[in-house]
């Protein structure tokens, strides 16, 4: 792997490291006592191109490499960590899934709204019973003349009351299993979908995470994204390379404890000097340090590999596991150096810790991420 960035990459890391420091970071903490991130915000990060990376440009995608993705994801998740999943999920789940699965009337009705900001989207695959066990879902959609019509439930869903698309999972056959699954666009506004908002969240309360009911939904045929039957596959594969924009996330949480930790521990004295000067806080620090480094060489690693064409999944899981428990362990870790003012949330460590705590759950808990590196290393499954 080449590990110096080209001027592009250089280019596009600075313009959403400057977007960053000037409409984002300065609103972190507002947008998470309130419990909402400010909506205008999606339009700027379209017209900034960071809602089009990697998503060609006939369809309104800024083009670009995976690896600029993952610098653009890294400098969101260092400023809020709920604004970075708002791309990662609109983008990286939803527009870039389109864009890989999606017939040509697909791509014309979707891609440039959810690039340009003008819509958002969302990925509906858990439910109130299942989870890590994607594969046994029950929300079940029937055909009837040219329309499906789909009847269950979603829950946890990001974006989910801000989105006007759903790229919903749903069963269609009775083949057993995953092989029953299969994908469907569903317009948000579509009669019989209700959008429940779930409050009291630990961290990225900034994030509109929603239940989702669906009762009767009505959508044609032509709404189901891939091939019947395929839509685990579809589902799959959007999370693999969602794995890697949780963990550029990661390093960006670990990256704002480094600064954080670093900045207080100069200025802050104790036993007549600076924290910094003692043994242990340095231990702290180095050991963010080092996480960040691991963190952010892995996740660069599956962003080179994909744009090389090569396989990356087991990657991927490698660099979730690693960079979603090195940002809670970063960010506790700064919280250690803060001391007492940690605790508070005056001061911004307290919000990286609960922010960084989800990273271990979503899109495949750890113990999920070992299953995945386990099964592609002995060649047995132990799901
Ligand atoms: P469970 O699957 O019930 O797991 C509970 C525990 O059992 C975990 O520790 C797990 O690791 C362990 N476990 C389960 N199976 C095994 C096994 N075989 N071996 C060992 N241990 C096992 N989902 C979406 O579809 N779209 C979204 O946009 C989305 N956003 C989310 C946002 C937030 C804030 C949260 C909290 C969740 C979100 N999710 C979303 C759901 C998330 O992906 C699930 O919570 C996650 O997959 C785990 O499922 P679960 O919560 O049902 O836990």
């Amino acid at each position: 792997m080449n590990l110096e960035l080209s001027a592009e990459q250089t280019a596009v890391r600075q313009l959403a490291r400057d977007f960053v420091v000037r409409e984002v970071a300065p609103h972190a903490a507002a947008w998470d006592r309130a419990e909402q991130v400010d909506r205008g915000i999606v339009k700027t990060l379209g017209d900034l191109g960071f809602l089009g990376l990697t998503v060609p440009e006939e369809y309104g995608g800024s083009g670009g490499d995976h690896l600029s993705y993952v610098l653009v994801t890294e400098e969101l998740g260092r400023g809020d960590s709920s604004v970075r999943g708002i791309v990662s999920v609109s983008l990286g789940l939803v527009a870039k899934t389109i864009a890989a699965w999606g017939d040509e009337h697909q791509k014309r009705q979707w891609l440039p709204r959810l690039t340009s900001g003008e819509a958002v989207g969302c990925f509906g695959l858990t439910e109130p019973g299942t989870g890590s066990d994607a594969a046994h879902l029950a929300t079940r959609a029937v055909r009837e003349g040219d329309t499906y019509v789909i009847n269950g439930a979603k829950t946890f869903i990001t974006n989910g009351t801000w989105a006007d698309v759903v790229l919903l999972f749903a069963r269609t056959g009775d083949a057993p299993g995953h092989r029953g699954i299969s994908a469907f666009l569903v317009p948000a506004d579509t009669p019989g979908l209700e959008r429940r908002e779930i409050h009291g969240k630990l961290g990225l309360r900034g994030q509109a995470t929603a239940e989702l009911v669906l009762d009767g939904v009505r959508v044609p045929a032509g709404a189901m994204l891939g091939p019947e039957g395929k839509g685990f596959s579809v589902a799959m594969s959007a999370l693999a390379k969602g794995r890697m924009s949780v963990a550029a996330g990661c390093v960006g949480i670990a990256q704002a404890a480094l600064d954080a930790a670093l900045g207080y521990a100069g200025q802050r004295a104790q036993f007549g000097k600076p924290i910094a000067g003692h043994q242990l806080v340095q231990e702290l620090i180095s050991d963010i340090a080092v996480d960040v480094e691991a963190a952010r060489l892995l996740t660069w690693r599956v962003a080179d590999l994909i744009d090389r064409g090569e396989p990356f999944t087991t990657a991927a899981s490698q660099a979730k596991l690693f960079a979603s428990e090195a940002a809670v362990r970063a960010a506790n870790n700064a919280l250690q150096v803060f001391g007492g003012y940690g605790y508070i949330d005056e001061y911004p460590v307290g919000k990286l810790l609960r922010d960084a705590r989800v990273m271990t759950l979503y899109e495949g808990t750890s113990q999920i991420q070992k299953l995945v590196i386990g099964r592609a290393l002995t060649g047995v499954s132990a799901f």
